[in-house]
């Protein structure tokens, strides 16, 4: 049995490598090289119940721990970034509308989450609004029993392939982020949404990201996810488990570039004691691994926090995000060094891992953004006389 972290189900994590070895690791060069969404990876995890694996099991997910989820998305990540994304946006779609959701709209689209049915999306960006999300300019008029909802997201990851996107739009832009509601938005036949094209990236090629238009699409008011500007705290809750999702990518996009540059160093002998003339590479390794256990520690402590706190831990969070995704993007930029020129070549794979990387520092809140969330912390902390820690 996998060694794991205590409050990680290791029978779950068996289950996710036995996928990861049957599917997602012999199609992941395919996948990045044709840009090809990973069906075929999602569906099977969500054949042996692990689709949303942190929903509640009575609505088809596997009820975990979050450090159990972390664990299993880290593994996935490792093997293919483009899979680990499609399969984390699942989760990211589900979460808000089991959090604020009633329950006709928590049973009609949760169990079909998780069971692979339904492939959801979740629709914050714009052009115009990015890390400033309180500036969306997506309108939603109430109109009798119906909203009429204008406007355009960009970058929203499983947008083409959606049949429901969780979308947040202003219903009063004069109320600035207090005006800023989510929708449940069905897609099939929505007259006025269009969807782009998948967009070429630097990585996670096949995990398809596009731009959705909406064009006085009329959905019914019963589509509403909670009350009216009830969408900004939801939007902070959400975010919150995305982050954890973007942390254990980043500590698996490290362990893939880390795993394949061991593979590769022992297939020419570079690991043995005896070849001194590789001690630098061995040195470096050695290294390397005690970056991912430490980050992988750090990870599993957040989500531990995450499980047993009364409050969201928002500066634990940003860190565990900052930390994990800078560390993929630093590992794998190492490992494509210590291989020389064969870490440019797609074959040995390690290139694609810090193509995949570099990304997640990008998307749930820049780290950047995170940044200034912990400095504020570290504000808050030092004014109120608190170990800014
Ligand atoms: C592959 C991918 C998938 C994505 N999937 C989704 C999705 O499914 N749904 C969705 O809604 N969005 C998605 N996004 C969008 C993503 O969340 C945004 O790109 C991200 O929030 C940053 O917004 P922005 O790109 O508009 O950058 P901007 O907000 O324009 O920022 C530009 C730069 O300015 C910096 N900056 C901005 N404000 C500050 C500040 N106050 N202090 C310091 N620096 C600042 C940023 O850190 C960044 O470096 C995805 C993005 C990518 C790349």
């Amino acid at each position: 049995m996998t060694r794991v972290w205590p409050s990680v189900d290791a029978l779950v994590i068996k289950a996710v490598d036995a996928v990861i070895d049957h599917t997602i690791r012999p199609l992941a060069t395919t996948v990045d090289e044709d840009a090809t969404f990973p069906a075929e990876a999602i569906a099977e995890l969500a054949r042996e119940g692990l689709g949303v694996m942190l929903m509640p099991s009575a609505l088809g997910g596997a009820d975990t721990s979050t450090a159990t989820y972390a664990e299993a998305l880290a593994r996935i990540s490792a093997a293919c970034g483009s899979t680990s994304t499609v399969y984390m946006t699942q989760m990211h779609c589900a979460h808000p509308i089991h959090l604020q959701g009633s329950p006709e709209q928590v049973e009609k689209w949760v169990p079909r989450l998780c069971s692979g049915t339904a492939v959801g999306s979740i629709a914050l960006t714009e052009p115009g609004a990015g890390s400033d999300v309180g500036t969306m300019r997506t309108l939603a008029r109430r109109d009798g029993d119906d909203y009429v909802i204008s406007g355009e997201k960009t970058f929203i990851s499983n947008g083409d392939r959606a049949d429901v996107v969780v979308l947040f739009a202003s219903v009063d832009f004069a109320k600035d982020k207090h005006g800023v509601t989510a929708f449940l938005v069905e897609t099939e036949g929505l007259e006025g949404f269009t969807v782009g094209r998948p967009m070429k990236k630097l990585g996670q090629t096949g995990a398809s990201t596009v731009t959705l238009a909406l064009q006085d699409c009329r959905i019914p008011a019963s589509s509403r996810l909670g009350a009216e500007g009830d969408g900004y705290p939801l939007l902070l809750q959400s975010v919150l488990r995305s982050r954890i999702s973007a942390a254990a990518q980043g500590l698996g996009f490290a362990e893939g570039a880390y795993d394949a540059t061991v593979t590769w160093a022992s297939e020419r002998g570079l690991l043995s004691s005896r070849a001194s003339a590789a001690q630098d590479l061995q040195f470096e390794l050695s290294r390397l691994r005690g970056e991912i256990t430490s980050a992988r520690a750090m990870l599993m402590s957040v989500c531990d926090t995450v499980d047993s706190s009364d409050e969201e831990p928002v500066a634990e969070v940003s860190l565990v995000k900052m930390h994990c995704t800078a560390l993929g993007t630093r590992v794998s930029a190492t490992c494509v060094e210590l291989l020389g020129m064969d870490g440019d070549k797609v074959s040995v794979g390690v290139e694609r891992r810090l193509r995949d990387a570099k990304i997640a520092e990008i998307y749930d809140g820049t780290n950047q953004i995170q940044s200034v969330l912990v400095a504020r912390d570290i504000n808050g902390a030092a004014k109120a006389g608190r170990p800014a820690r």
